[in-house]
């Protein structure tokens, strides 16, 4: 089950102190269970750096470690494999510190809820409407029949008296002591003597739960909603953690250009138009507009509808709509047309 502490950081093994701290905080970066919300994989990665870290960035432990491996640990330096996301940042807040906001000061104890995160695709229309969205969000929540302590008789865990609670146990070999999870607490140092079945003991079951959310006129993709407390429940007595909720919308349809909260639009308009002036009934986000061309308009003019772009999220006035006159000169011509125009250049 143990790998190489080395190994794990991916360092030499004559690596100095800079640059196993350094090495440390870039898989603690990437892989820290509050940037990767319910990622097991991730958070063992973390777990495991964080242990090969706690020895290496120690001078004796790493000399006990070089000399005799992790079994020169267990038998000199207390409990290594027992290491907990508290001691961690209680031990390594230096670390930490100013990588997400602080939580190396956190205090150790009950923990509340991660956070959950969920990307919720928004439509066109949506984007211009705003809408109610009843999300599925799967969370967990506390086991009803054993009240969340994993017992079916709601008995409080005990300490495993096998391992005395540290979840490992040690054979002497020889002249070396080895260290192996207690098999029988499977390493969690407690155990539940009669599990409750609809959670098989961990005091939690899977559910899926409804969370209505409010998607705002004139949201822009990766903007995020943070609803509090419809996250992971937490430690018994601890809020949930929070629901992160990204939009990502959809472009807007061919032909139109959205600038946060402005949009464009090209606007073919004919010759003799563009010369006399007109009004044109036209497309906008809402419905048919009125839109006034004035005489001689160019190649290019801008013509703003105020108020006719996207809502602002944050309640500030809307955007506008507009109009990048393209002229479109007449590639074909009718005999009269052909007359026309040349009558124009005559006179
Ligand atoms: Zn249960
Ligand atoms: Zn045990």
């Amino acid at each position: 089950m143990s790998q190489d502490y080395y190994q794990v950081l991916g360092v030499e093994r004559d690596a100095d102190a800079r640059s196993i701290k350094k090495a440390y905080r870039k898989i603690a970066r990437a892989d820290h269970p509050d940037q990767n919300p319910g990622d097991d994989d991730a958070e063992a990665r973390f777990r495991a750096a964080s242990q090969a870290y706690s020895v290496l960035s120690d001078q004796e432990k790493r000399g006990l470690y070089d000399r005799y491996g992790e079994a020169g640990l267990s038998a000199g330096a207390g409990d290594m494999n027992s290491v907990n996301l508290e001691d961690i940042f209680g031990s390594f807040g230096d670390i930490f510190e100013g990588m997400f906001g602080g939580f190396g000061q956190q205090q150790s104890g009950p923990r509340r809820g991660a956070d959950l995160r969920i990307r919720v695709p928004v439509s066109w229309q949506q984007v211009i409407d705003g809408a109610e969205r009843s999300l599925n969000i799967p969370r967990h929540a506390y086991c009803k029949n054993c009240e969340g302590s994993g017992s079916n008789s709601k008995a409080a865990a005990s300490v495993c008296p096998n391992c005395r609670g540290s979840g490992q146990t040690a054979a002497r070999q020889g002249f070396f002591v080895m260290a192996n999870p207690c098999k029988r607490c499977a390493g969690q140092g407690h155990i539940i003597s009669d599990p409750c079945s609809p959670c098989s003991g961990s005091g939690r079951v899977r559910q899926e739960a409804t969370v209505e959310v409010e998607v705002p006129a004139g949201v822009g993709s990766g903007m995020q909603l943070r609803l509090r407390g419809e996250g992971e429940c937490g430690d018994a007595g601890q809020a949930r953690g929070d629901l992160l909720v990204v939009f990502q919308t959809e472009n807007p349809p061919n032909g139109w250009e959205r600038d946060d909260k402005d949009l464009h639009r090209l606007l073919p308009l004919a010759l003799t138009d563009a010369v006399l002036g007109t009004t044109l009934e036209i497309e906008g986000p809402r419905g048919k507009l009125k839109l006034k061309i004035p005489a001689g308009a160019g190649e290019g003019d801008q013509l703003p509808l105020r108020n006719e772009g996207l809502d602002d999220v944050n309640g500030g006035r809307r955007g506008q709509l507009l109009f990048h006159v393209n002229l479109q000169v007449p590639r074909k011509l009718s005999r009269n047309q052909r007359k026309a125009w040349e009558k124009l250049r005559d006179i």
